[in-house]
């Protein structure tokens, strides 16, 4: 699917980012250009370095490109305030990080109704409704410290999930899973895009490739879509 067909709801368009630390210089992004569909599934795969993490970041608006422009909805999310990106992604984009998406002084509930308020409209599925979809019902108000790892990617799935977003963005979540906790992120991030989200995951898991519709490869800031999952093709990124 080329980047800018109309129906993609996540478009990144010849990304670009540069680091500089001290007389170093990191192009980690070289020019990635991509499109997600709705109810499409895309798994990131590659080495470590490659700069998934960083385009991730720049899809989200929590990190600025250096160059290029990333639009979610027809909406422009880079080059923005970082206020505005935050509003902008409170209301379209669910962010799902290893561990990074919990606050860790307000519990459970009140880390999934604050992307809510930040939407600045009536939230879609109330906080405690989403809680008991995840499983997690009667830990609502634990706070982050008190909870497991299984319990911790469950919640944060609940944040990223707060606002029914049409791009779900996931880094690595079941990288530290149990088997159990993986196959449920992964059954209800399949749950998402059946509903119309555009998902896009990075991952090392076989798993989610498995579940993905398709498969970009990264190596070096540079991307390469494979189209198509093709189990042989994707056999030696994966590991
Ligand atoms: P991946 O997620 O594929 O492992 P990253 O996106 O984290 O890769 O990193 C891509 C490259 O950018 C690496 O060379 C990394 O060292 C560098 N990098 C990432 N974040 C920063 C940063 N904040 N400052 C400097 N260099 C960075
Ligand atoms: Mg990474």
């Amino acid at each position: 699917m080329s980047p800018s067909t109309q129906d993609n709801v996540l478009v990144a368009r010849e990304l670009y980012r540069f680091y500089r630390v001290g007389e170093e210089e990191t192009l980690a992004l070289r020019g990635v250009s991509l499109g997600v569909g709705r109810g499409e599934t895309v798994a990131v795969v590659g080495p470590s370095g490659a700069g998934k993490s960083t385009l991730l970041a720049c899809l989200a608006g929590l990190d600025e490109p250096s160059g290029g422009e990333v639009r979610v909805d027809g909406i422009r999310i880079s080059h923005r305030p970082e206020i505005e990106r935050a509003q902008l992604r409170a209301r379209h984009i669910g962010v799902l990080l290893q561990t990074r998406n919990l606050l860790p002084h307000l519990s459970v509930r009140d880390n999934v109704r604050l992307p809510q308020r930040a939407r600045g409209r009536r939230a879609p599925v109330p906080a405690e409704e989403l809680l008991a979809r995840v499983g997690m019902a009667d830990r609502a108000r634990a706070l982050p410290r008190q909870l497991s790892g299984g319990e911790l990617a469950r919640a944060g799935l609940a944040v990223a999930l707060a606002n029914a977003p049409a791009v779900l963005l996931a880094d690595e979540p079941t990288g530290e899973l149990d088997g159990e906790t993986e196959q449920l992120v992964l059954s209800m991030v399949r749950e998402q895009a059946a509903a119309g989200c555009a998902v896009l995951i990075v991952t090392h898991s076989r798993e989610a490739v498995r579940v993905a519709d398709r498969v970009i490869a990264m190596t070096d800031g540079h991307a390469a879509d494979t189209r198509r999952h093709d189990p042989e093709e994707t056999q030696h990124v994966v590991g």
